[in-house]
């Protein structure tokens, strides 16, 4: 495997394989890397013949009272896991590398950017657009593999690849949990032992809610289900649950077959997000009434 930290280098290594033939698998990370992760490397390096990741804590996704510089950082383990896991070509670009400037151009997102976490992060989906949008112009892989638990970054990203017509097929992911199906993240570390078991309740409750839309419950029913849970269940403090279609995010879309039911809960040091998906061959009219029966 090869460490890269700059962006001409990036490139042409990236050059290089393509002249190589085969194809190119790229995972965009923040580091901190856990078996989330990893599956991610471990499902481009089956499907690809290269495959490439990026670790790169980017500044312009994160707001002014958010955790940038407690954000946790582990260059020597990521090496070491990414290795593993087989990925080729790992680039590690510092901040100036990445913006030697303040931009002068940025991606605004304006569909699907004001629910879910984008309520109490403003900004912070133009910061994930605008930075995926540069790794993919260094790093222009046949495949991207994204995770499933960052369900609002998916949507986003699918709907920017469209609009920008990269070439880049993104791909979604699984989420990879605990035994107690707690979501795997970064910041699962800053849990407390008892808030550990807490959150594991988080994917209770989504799979409570999944159960009932199975059985035809509407939207606002469901979201009422896993609310009630957590309250009932964690001492955490809800930001949000809500069900919307995938990928516009928008509550009036009719057309979509496959919705998500997201929700984000703050421990005392942690602010969690976990989501399911569901199918439903039915729309929801727009106060969310069910018109035909789910699958
Ligand atoms: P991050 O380092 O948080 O920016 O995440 C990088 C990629 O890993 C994103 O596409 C995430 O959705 C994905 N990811 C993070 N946690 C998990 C998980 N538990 N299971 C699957 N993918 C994950």
């Amino acid at each position: 495997m090869k460490i890269i930290r700059t962006i001409q280098e990036m490139k042409s290594e990236v050059k290089r394989l393509k002249r190589e033939g085969g194809s190119l698998g790229f995972i965009p990370t923040m580091g901190a890397l856990h078996e989330g992760h990893t599956s991610l490397f471990q499902r481009s390096a089956d499907e690809n013949d290269y495959t490439a990741a990026s670790i790169f804590v980017n500044p312009l996704q994160f707001g002014p009272n958010e955790d940038l510089d407690a954000y946790p950082r582990s260059e020597q383990g990521d090496i070491a896991a990414a290795d593993k896991h087989g990925v080729d070509l790992l680039f590690i670009p510092s901040v100036q590398e990445m913006y030697p400037r303040p931009m002068t151009t940025v991606i605004h997102v304006k569909n699907g950017a004001d629910v879910l976490c984008g309520k109490s992060r403003p900004g912070h989906f133009d910061g994930v657009a605008t930075v995926v949008n540069k790794l993919l112009h260094i790093v222009p892989a046949d495949r991207a593999y994204f995770g499933r638990k960052d369900i609002q970054a998916a949507a986003v990203l699918t709907n920017m690849i469209s609009d920008y017509h990269l070439d880049t097929e993104l791909v979604i992911c699984d989420t990879v949990r605990e035994a107690s199906g707690l979501a795997k993240s970064s910041r699962n570390v800053y849990l407390s032992d008892s808030e550990k078991q807490e959150a594991a309740h988080i994917y209770k409750a989504l799979t409570r809610a999944k159960a009932l839309w199975e059985k035809g419950e509407r939207p606002q029913e469901t979201v009422e289900v896993v609310k009630e849970h957590l309250n009932n269940s964690t001492t955490g403090r809800i930001d949000y649950v809500e069900a919307l279609p995938f990928p516009s995010l928008d509550p009036l879309d009719t057309t979509s077959n496959m919705w998500v039911i997201a929700c984000a809960v703050y421990f005392n040091k942690a602010r969690l997000i976990d989501n399911i998906t569901v199918t439903a061959v039915s729309s929801y009219d727009q106060t969310g009434k069910k018109e035909k029966s789910h699958v």
